[in-house]
């Protein structure tokens, strides 16, 4: 029998109610004779809840910064959330007549690394669920979870079940994997931010993988790494409408595309200078070295010009890693050798960037850019640049401002 993957986020399972309505929708494929597994998040909220938990309860007495909690156990209850819609949502199938069980991820099991809050799925052994699908039995698994190989349980990090998801029908070599969201596709940009978005009908894996890993949090970055290595056809379509989704497809089945296909966003960035440091061979090594072995994400980065053999050197990082990479930074000044006059930190920006294939061929894409956000009166702080994007950090205030600027300088209202 073919094979299908179908996935449910936060929203879709939110209550009983939702996971009917999702089971619904699996049980249409299944009567249209497919195996289904069907890949299940937390009920919206629940593991923002959990994480609270976790911090509340690891936070040492007197200190009200974030807890620092063991990241095993952030990941035995965090896990947890997914556990519930899974057995909810094989019990909801089973009720409509469609044979079905759940799955956890050690169950499967889905073997990951021990990089806990963070793990990255190795292998997916499918001999338990093939002699399932044998047998008639449908599969509800319980994403954004697995197995370490010290046998503790691990989570893929937020967003962490679309992963999940690829990385099943990669292994159950399906004929599609359907994420099936709050949204009814891929859009220009986030339809949150503005009205005049407009839902793609296919996008390429190159473009969704720089608009995820640039903030569209629509599909976890490492599900569209996982889906262009493995060519795995990745549908987005909406849980609630019958409408057609958006394919995420090789960039040979695109007839036509704008030069830029769309705009993303990450809200909390923060920006980190070390003014006045030496300009000499090995200093960005230096600098950049202690931040990486810290597993700081740092992303922008920019060296001024040297005057009398001193420079500045700024880079953006996540705001929730700006703590740490501030004491990294403190500790490299006393036994790095980074001999900086200052640190000046800026937690207020936002990333705005905007993607797309055709900026390969076609030149003046970054000059449009900068142009229509000078006309908005919106200073650039940072710029960065490769083949198929263009990013640029901003005050965080005009955030919402820049985004919609560029939709309208780009006009991606309009289909190629
Ligand atoms: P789920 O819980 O189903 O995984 P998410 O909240 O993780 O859903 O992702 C869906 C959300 O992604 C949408 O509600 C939308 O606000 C946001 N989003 C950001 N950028 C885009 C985009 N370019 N296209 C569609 N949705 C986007
Ligand atoms: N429930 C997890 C999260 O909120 C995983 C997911 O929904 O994809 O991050
Ligand atoms: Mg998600």
């Amino acid at each position: 029998m073919p094979r299908l993957v179908m996935k449910f986020g936060g929203t879709s399972v939110a209550d009983l109610d939702r996971i009917r309505n999702a089971a619904e929708k699996v049980k249409r494929e299944v009567d249209n004779g497919y195996d289904v597994a069907v890949v299940v998040s937390a009920m919206s909220g629940k593991t923002n809840e959990l994480v609270g938990w976790v911090r509340s309860a690891s936070k040492p007495e007197g200190h009200d910064g974030p807890g620092l909690y063991d990241a095993r156990e952030y990941d035995a209850v965090v896990s947890s959330g997914e556990n519930v819609t899974a057995g909810l949502m094989a019990l909801t199938l089973q009720e409509m007549g469609v044979p079905a069980r759940s799955w956890q991820g050690w169950q499967v099991p889905v073997k990951t690394t021990d990089a806990h809050g963070a793990a990255r799925i190795e292998e997916i052994d499918t001999t338990n669920l093939d002699a399932k699908f044998n047998e008639g039995m449908h599969a509800v698994i319980a994403g954004f979870q697995g197995i370490a190989p010290d046998g503790r349980i691990t989570t893929l990090g937020r967003g962490g079940s679309d992963t999940t998801a690829v990385a099943f029908a990669a292994a159950l070599k399906a004929e599609r994997c359907d994420i099936y969201t709050d949204v009814d596709g891929v859009y220009t940009t986030d339809p949150r931010i503005t009205k005049k978005a407009r839902k793609l009908n296919k996008i390429a894996y190159e473009e969704m993988l720089e608009l995820a890993s640039l903030g569209a949090k629509v599909l976890q970055t490492r599900s569209v790494e996982m889906a262009m290595r493995n060519k795995v056809r990745l549908q987005v379509l909406s849980s609630f409408e019958d409408t057609p989704g958006t394919l995420v497809c090789d960039e040979e089945e695109i007839v036509e595309s704008n030069v830029v296909s769309g705009v993303a966003y990450s809200r909390d960035e923060a920006k980190v200078t070390l003014i006045s440091v030496a300009d000499r061979p090995g200093i960005a090594a230096a600098i950049f070295g202690p931040l990486a072995e810290a597993g700081i994400n740092v992303d922008m980065i920019v060296q001024n010009i040297s005057e009398d053999g001193r420079t500045d050197m700024t880079f953006s990082c996540p705001s929730d890693d700006l703590t740490r990479a501030q004491t990294v930074m403190e500790e490299a000044k006393t036994k790095g050798g980074i001999n900086y006059r200052d640190l000046v930190v800026d937690q207020d920006v936002s990333k705005v960037s905007v993607v797309g294939i055709g900026m390969r061929s076609h030149a003046g894409v970054a000059a449009t850019m900068f142009k229509a956000l000078s006309a908005e009166g919106v200073n650039i702080k940072v710029i960065s640049t490769s083949e198929i994007k263009v990013s640029v950090l901003v005050d965080r205030k005009y955030m919402e401002l820049a985004v919609n600027a560029l939709h309208d300088a780009f006009e991606l209202e309009k289909t190629a």
